[in-house]
């Protein structure tokens, strides 16, 4: 902030004494040309008293004795001096004894002389006898002309009125340079820190002092006004602080510190907003406490204040997992849990949330013990409104309590039952290993230049002992979840190996082991040590092994995975790339992954003779392939047709019920005796 020059207090002030002072200056000089005026007026008297005084008494002399040749003198003598215009000696009315005239100097200030003295004036003086008589003969007249005058007192004029004019200029020059100095450019000073204070923060930012200033008006104003914005700015902090308490007070729950319903409720509606837009799930948990109002009755509010607060504590142990844990009232509690992939993971905590609020809290000396029960709804399935969901929540969770405790539900019946279902199947995995409840299955993969078995596919089984088949479809999942799949995975190449080990030793030397590999184990630090170890138990040529992994595995952390890959490949074994086509992989990284083939995923393979966009991208994924100098073998196959499509766009082998299920090992090894029979017919 600026102000304009025009209207600067210094230029105001300037013009002002500027004024002043020409005016004073002038009206000054002015006087004093004035007097000096009347000096002058009185001076030319004086001068023609004294010149009429000096010659007195020659001209008496010449005109008593009628001398004109004198009286000439006594004129000449007169012209002497320059002012003298005309001279006469004579008595008035006669003719002159003697007389002269000079003509009127004619210099250029004479107009201005002549006003101020009059062209000429005349004195003269008589000429008397001796004393006593005095007898009076005539008269010396004497005419001055004023011009030589004028000239000195211009001169002095003028002197004085450009004096007086430059006094004036000095003074306001000087008046202008102080006060610019002492005040306005302090000010302008202030003014620019002023400008700069930030309204929001004013304490934050004060004026600082002028130097040299600290004691005078300025240099108390500075501080008068650090310490009102000091002032403001604290009160505004304190306004803040209550405002936020108060805030704060309306938005949470006195005793647990949680939000209380409606906060919970406007950071659901976000949660949801955003989860819409990114479409993702959500999931509110209402937890209600089972056991409350009897230990309340029991122990009293206070045992039972000190359980809410220990509840709220280990609700809140969860945060990382949580958008949001907040206290409804009473004895429940609701959780916010965003970005929610699988509602099995809600179960999965859920039950954890169940078992630790199932542990006994310490209240006065006692071990109290309380369950919970929880309900579950989902966005967007179960509703797709903040306040619908929680409501549902709520009903869910007390219908779950009418029926049994500790315990938690999904709102719609079939999730609950589905859910239930995959973490009692995820607790019996647990024991399968042990239980000796899997096998392992093979399937072959049969190259379409020459039709030969390449190769076999391990694929695991589970067998439940009450529910039969379990396809791992389903449980290799959950198996990933609780990490069992390492355990598991471990076991499948053992046994897959120890297979190959037989069929080796039966003479079946060409044929390559192919196990699938899930993430979760690509990603295991123990991997390739595990992987050399089994080869060396079993004594297998490295390349007899082949890894598939999953593109869309992969594709999750893209630069884990390829340092995962390449210290897997450094071992020697082969690498397959697994369901390709649908993971959307990009090609430069699949150029830099050290893969030796790709899997056409069986979808494509299945429509293949109806689709013709999927036949496009068999060709393309087969030409890709072999520009990456990679194997290629398609998945799925179950029509001649579909071979026949294959192998005329040069796909190198394939794998299907066209050719086998997957089989048991001693089938298989029936099944592979039977083909190559019909094979070497052929
Ligand atoms: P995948 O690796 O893509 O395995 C091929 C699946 O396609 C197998 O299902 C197989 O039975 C089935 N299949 C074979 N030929 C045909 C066909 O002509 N038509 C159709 N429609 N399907 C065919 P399965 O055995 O149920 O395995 C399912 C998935 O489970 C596997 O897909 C694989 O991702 C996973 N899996 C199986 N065994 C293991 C294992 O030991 N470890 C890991 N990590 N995953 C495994
Ligand atoms: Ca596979
Ligand atoms: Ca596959």
């Amino acid at each position: 902030m600026k102000v304009d020059r025009r209207h600067s207090l210094s230029i105001k002030l300037l013009k002002l004494v500027l004024l002043w002072a020409l005016l004073a200056g002038m009206a000054l000089s002015l006087a004093q040309i004035l007097f000096d005026l009347r000096l002058e007026r009185e001076a030319i008297r004086q001068d023609a008293t004294q010149i009429l005084a000096m010659f007195r008494d020659p001209a008496s002399q010449a005109i008593f004795s009628l001398d004109k040749e004198m009286a000439t003198q006594v004129i000449e003598g007169l012209f002497a001096n320059p002012a003298v215009h005309f001279a006469a000696i004579g008595h008035p009315g006669e003719e002159p004894l003697a007389s002269r005239e000079r003509p009127l100097s004619t210099p250029p200030y004479r107009v201005l002389t002549d006003l101020l003295f009059g062209v000429e004036q005349s004195f003269s003086t008589p000429l008397r006898g001796r004393e006593p008589y005095n007898e009076y003969y005539g008269e010396l007249q004497l005419t001055l002309e004023t011009a030589p005058y004028g000239q000195t007192f211009l001169r002095y004029s003028l002197i004085i009125l450009a004096s007086g004019l430059l006094r004036a200029l000095a003074m306001a020059g000087a008046l202008y340079l102080i006060y610019h100095v002492l005040l306005t450019r302090p000010l302008a000073r202030i003014i620019e820190h002023t400008a700069s204070i930030n309204p929001d923060l004013p304490g934050k930012m004060m004026i600082p002092m002028l130097p040299g200033q600290e004691r005078n008006e300025l240099g108390l104003w500075i501080t008068k006004v650090n310490a009102l914005l000091e002032a403001i700015e604290r009160n505004r902090d304190q306004r803040h602080e209550a405002e936020a308490s108060l805030r704060h007070m309306a938005r949470h729950d006195q005793l647990t510190g949680l939000p209380n319903r409606g906060l919970l409720l406007e950071q659901l509606v976000r949660v949801l907003a955003d989860a819409k837009r990114r479409q993702r799930g959500v999931a509110v948990l209402c937890c209600g406490l089972d056991d409350f109002k009897e230990i309340n009755d029991k122990f009293g509010y206070q045992a039972g204040d000190g359980i809410l607060v220990a509840v709220a504590e280990r609700l809140q142990s969860h945060s990382a997992r949580l958008v949001s844990v907040a206290r409804l009232g009473g004895d429940q509690f609701a959780l916010i849990v965003a970005d929610v992939d699988e509602p099995y993971d809600v179960a999965e905590l859920a039950q954890q949330l169940l078992d630790e609020l199932a542990l006994p809290f310490p209240v006065g000396g006692h071990q109290v013990t309380t369950g919970a029960t929880i309900g579950i709804t989902l966005f967007p399935d179960d509703g797709l409104d903040a306040g619908k969901l929680l409501q549902k929540a709520e009903q869910t969770m007390m219908l779950a309590k009418a029926r049994s405790r500790n315990r938690y539900q999904f709102y719609i019946a079939s999730v609950d039952s589905e859910m239930r279902e995959r973490r009692q199947l995820a607790a019996s995995l647990r024991n399968a290993l042990l239980r000796n409840e899997f096998h392992l299955v093979y399937q072959p993969q049969i190259s379409l230049t020459d039709h030969r078995v390449l190769g076999v596919e391990a694929l695991l089984r589970w067998h439940h002992p009450e529910r039969g088949l379990i396809p791992p479809d389903l449980f290799i999942p959950l198996a990933e979840q609780s990490g069992a799949i390492i355990p598991i995975g471990e076991w499948v190449l053992d046994q897959a190996c120890r297979q190959l080990r037989q069929w080796q030793d039966a003479g079946r030397t060409q044929l390559r082991m192919s196990v699938n590999l899930s993430t979760v184990q690509l990603h295991h630090p123990d991997l390739t040590e595990m992987v050399t170890q089994v080869l060396q138990r079993y004594d297998l040529p490295r390349d007899s092994l082949e890894l598939e992994v999953t593109e869309t595995g992969l594709m999750e952390d893209i630069h884990a995975a390829a340092r995962h890959l390449h210290k897997l490949k450094s071992i020697g074994v082969y690498i397959a790339l697994d369901d390709f086509g649908t993971g959307y992989s990009s090609l430069s990284y699949l150029r830099r992954l050290p893969l030796d083939k790709i899997k056409i995923d069986k979808s494509f393979t299945g429509d293949l003779l109806t689709d013709p966009d999927d036949r496009t991208i068999v060709r393309v994924i087969i030409q890709l392939g072999h520009n990456l100098g990679m194997q290629v073998i398609a998945e799925g196959v179950e029509l001649a047709e579909q071979q026949a499509y294959l192998s005329q766009e040069g796909c190198d082998a394939g794998q299907g019920y066209f050719y086998s299920p997957p089989l048991t090992a001693a089938a298989l090894t029936g099944w592979i005796d039977n083909y190559e029979r019909q094979h070497h017919q052929a």
